[in-house]
């Protein structure tokens, strides 16, 4: 198959973790038999310097006319001081409110070889994960495009009182949480939704929502949580979960919260959806990105890890094309390396001896090469 994908390398460390993820899609599409091309586009820090604004008229309808759209981060130092409306940062959520991406995924799963990364013990991750492993592998959903960071806000004629408001509208809840279930769908089939019902209006109605779809979905597990309990589970128990949906706020602190109990922000992807297709499988329109920023500080300098622009490429394939088997032929190849004891600076001495510390390139031409090598015979991976 073809697919056409949009690229927006951005600033800083961007463009050094994009090159080595593009590669890499090139490679794992050359042994699977497809043929991705991309079209290149500007935004955020780079596109103020050329053109006078983080995102040019134009850039989200040729996204649009695209399979998927491929970014790296923007934003840096140079652009801080510039107002509100010109900062790179607006590219963001010009993309995210123009492309329609109302669900934002973030997977946090707990790698085998860097265990000694995450701060929790042995026995508080063994509670309540599946077998009772010490270990976990979660979904945080979290809904993008509404409730309190769009809503409507102000301050009194004085400037001593201030004010934000959630919003909330049945059609923005029902389709996160459809998108929570595709997803519960193809893991653990376990769905846990976050609010505070106990409290706000805005909750009871996503309360209400999610009741209802429930009933829809007899497969999955529905089970409900209060935001100040999840924040407390996630650090006493995180293997209980599978996915979590939750609204905008809730989702960008929970997300945060989770990922420290990984290793590295080098390490994690995501993954924006629109609507799903028909089928509610595959994502009509997807943005997908490293959770980390430009990281101006090491910018330049060959020691960003590429990997969570490599795995967010791997989520593009998953969640935009479907293609799950191709997915997990980048997944292993990150597994191998990091097997071989390979390690960027931000993931060194984590696991002790036997490890390498390599640099953003040597990182990426090791994934290259085991992508490469990975037996694939007829469509399929063979481990
Ligand atoms: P950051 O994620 O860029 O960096 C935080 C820390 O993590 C830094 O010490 C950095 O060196 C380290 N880090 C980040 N990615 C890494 C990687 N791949 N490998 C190794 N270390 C890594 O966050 P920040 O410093 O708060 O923000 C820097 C700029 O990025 C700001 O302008 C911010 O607005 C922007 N930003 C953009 C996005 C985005 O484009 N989606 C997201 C967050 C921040």
């Amino acid at each position: 198959m073809n697919y056409s994908i949009a690229l927006i390398p951005g600033d800083g460390i961007g463009p050094e973790v994009m090159g080595p993820a593009v590669e890499i899609l090139d490679a794992a599409g050359t042994k699977a038999g497809h043929v991705f091309t991309y079209v290149e586009l500007e935004a955020g820090g780079l596109s103020i310097d050329r053109s006078g604004v983080p995102l040019p008229d134009g850039v989200v309808e040729k996204v649009s006319q695209c399979d998927a759209l491929l970014l790296g981060a923007v934003g840096g130092p140079r652009w801080e001081k510039l107002p509100g409306h010109l900062r790179p940062e607006r590219a963001l959520l010009g993309l995210r409110k123009g492309l329609g991406v109302f669900a934002n995924l973030r997977p946090v799963s707990l790698l085998p070889q860097l265990r000694s990364a995450c701060p929790l013990k042995d026995e508080v991750l063994a509670a309540g994960s599946p077998g009772g492993k010490a270990g976990f592998d979660l979904l945080i959903v979290r809904e993008l495009t509404g409730g309190l960071y769009f809503g409507e806000r102000g301050r009194s004629a004085d400037g001593s009182l201030a004010f934000d408001t959630e919003t909330y509208s049945r059609t923005e809840i029902e389709r996160v949480l459809r998108t929570g279930y595709a997803a519960a769908a193809k893991r653990r089939k376990k769905l846990c939704m976050v609010d505070k019902s106990n409290v706000l209006e805005s909750s009871r109605l996503w309360r209400e929502v999610a009741e209802e779809l429930a009933k829809e979905y007899p497969l999955i597990e529905t089970s409900y949580m209060y935001v100040d309990n999840c924040a407390m589970q996630l650090v006493r128990s995180p293997g209980q979960f599978d996915v979590i949906v939750t609204s905008n706020l809730f989702g960008d602190i929970l997300s945060d919260e989770a990922s420290v109990l990984t290793g590295s922000i080098g390490m994690l992807p995501s993954a924006s959806l629109g609507s799903l297709d028909a089928e509610g499988g595959k994502s009509i329109m997807g943005m997908y990105e490293p959770v980390h920023g430009s990281a101006p500080d090491i910018a330049g300098k060959d020691i960003a890890n590429p990997l969570a622009a490599i795995l967010s490429a791997a989520m593009m394939l998953r969640y935009s094309f479907g293609l799950e088997k191709e997915a997990a032929l980048i997944g292993t190849a990150v597994s191998r390396v990091l097997d071989s004891g390979l390690r960027t600076a931000d993931i060194a001495g984590k696991s002790g001896a036997g490890e390498t510390v390599v640099g953003t390139r040597a990182m990426a031409d090791a994934v290259l090469e085991a992508v490469k090598s990975a037996p694939w015979t007829e469509g399929e991976y063979h481990a």
